[in-house]
């Protein structure tokens, strides 16, 4: 079984994120720091995915003292580790220690997947902007006491594990389509992969119950997410409805590119709000597919009035392109996917700093905001977020928020996918 193991400095929450994942079977957890104990080995299971998850503790204050222990310790672990969870604290913040365990986890090459724990507010990370210096990429955040996250956090270790089923792995766009019972998503899957000659297999995914569609048009891959999830036929009680969102939030978690279906006959309705929230919050490119659009008597207004009272309805996303398709008489189908190819581009789009910098700064000319503005930097992608240094956050409202990412967008367009504003205090 593929090896996960937690580093991370003492008292950070390796031991309770440890029991956490194992699903609270052991309970060995020590607030004193630097206390000695043997290695913690556990099998666990998440989605079909079996691992081993090693909790390295045994910190003692050996030669060099904790600091060099801890080092000691990260270097163990991606001697043996196929995935490494770096564990980090927020309510601490960036510590040296911690950028010198970074600087040996990424010279190992070692797939590793930065944790910030014991985060209380999951509506604002700012505090987490630090983090991003250890060059591991966006920190996830999650709160291993309270359990939070953490369901997001064995989502990406299952992904990193190595495959050892036939045709997994595979590149491709991951692709989920989703929306409420009827409003036409298999019947869209089939014309997609009907449609002239793809190349389809299916992969088992990472739900015991859960294909995936994997094929080829015109040389590009996809990966439909859950296609077993959308063709299987279910009678619609209360139960299998909040299952079925459920579901629907498990395959935006794994999708580059989501398409929110809606029923043209329908509107927009609130199950469809929330399930085009999720993948919003998420910081998934998406785009929204009106279907069934062949039963909508029209005029040459219509369609410019429905994509404004979706858009009105679906504020949040705004950003998100919307087709009017059929997927009954296949009209619009072919520009399903090269919609998919572009916004899972503008969702990787990197700006360099001084391009950014140049749209920053007039920006903050034409509207100066009420504090200073210093300097930006894209810190990620999927979605692109971007840190604005600033004399106080605070002062910053969620207006002039809205009004700079209009400006990116205007300038770099990020078509379809979300942006994370930071705004950090800089002196
Ligand atoms: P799912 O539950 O979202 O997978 O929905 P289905 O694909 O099973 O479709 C539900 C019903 O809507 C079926 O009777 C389809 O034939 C019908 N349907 C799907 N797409 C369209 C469309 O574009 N136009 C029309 N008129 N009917 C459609």
């Amino acid at each position: 079984k593929p090896l996960v193991a937690i580093v991370g400095r003492p008292n950070v929450g390796k031991s309770t994120l440890f029991n956490r994942l194992v699903g609270g079977q052991v309970a060995i957890v020590e607030d004193i720091p630097g206390v000695t104990r043997d290695r913690l080995y556990r099998d666990s299971e998440w989605r079909g995915y079996e691992f081993t998850l090693v909790d390295t503790g045994g910190i003692t204050e050996g030669p060099g003292g904790l600091e060099a222990a801890v080092r000691r310790q990260a270097e163990q672990a991606v001697n043996e580790a196929d995935v490494v969870l770096f564990l980090v604290d927020a309510r601490e913040g960036l510590t040296a220690n911690d950028l010198a365990v970074a600087e040996i986890l990424r010279r190992s090459g070692r797939p590793v997947i930065l944790v910030a724990n014991k985060v209380e507010n999951f509506t604002d990370l700012s505090s987490l902007a630090d983090f991003y210096q250890l060059g591991l990429g966006d920190p996830l955040p999650i709160s291993a006491a309270h359990g939070m996250n953490v369901g997001d956090l064995l989502d990406r270790v299952v992904e990193l594990l190595p495959r050892r089923v036939e045709g997994e792995g595979r590149g491709g766009i991951r692709v989920a389509i989703v929306g409420r019972p009827n409003v036409g998503k298999s019947s869209l899957v089939n014309r997609l992969l009907g449609e002239e000659r793809v190349i389809v297999s299916e992969i088992p995914g990472t739900t015991r119950d859960a294909v995936d569609t994997h094929f080829k048009k015109n040389d590009k891959e996809y990966i439909l997410i859950d296609t077993a999830g959308i063709r299987r036929k279910a009678r619609i009680t209360t139960s299998t409805e909040r299952y079925s969102v459920q579901r629907a939030f498990r395959a935006v978690d794994r999708a580059d590119v989501v398409l929110v279906v809606l029923d043209a006959t329908e509107g927009v309705t609130n199950q469809d709000k929330r399930i085009a929230g999720y993948s919003h919050e998420k910081g998934k490119a998406s785009i929204i597919i009106v279907n069934k659009w062949d039963l909508i008597p029209k005029d040459d207004k219509t369609l410019e009035r429905y994509r404004k009272a979706v858009l009105y309805e679906l504020a949040f996303m705004d950003y998100a392109p919307v087709l009017f398709v059929s997927a009954l008489t296949g009209q619009r189908i072919h520009q399903v996917l090269p919609l998919v190819d572009e916004v899972a581009m503008e969702a990787k789009r990197r700006v360099p700093t001084s391009t950014l910098n140049t749209v920053v700064q007039e920006s903050v000319f034409l509207t100066p905001p009420p504090a200073k503005i210093y300097y930006a930097t894209q810190v990620g992608i999927q979605p692109p977020t971007v840190v604005f240094f600033t004399s106080d956050p605070e002062a910053i409202p969620l207006s002039y928020r809205r009004y700079l990412e209009n400006q990116l967008r205007r300038a770099f367009g990020f078509k379809g996918t979300p942006l994370r504003l930071i705004f950090r205090e800089s002196k």
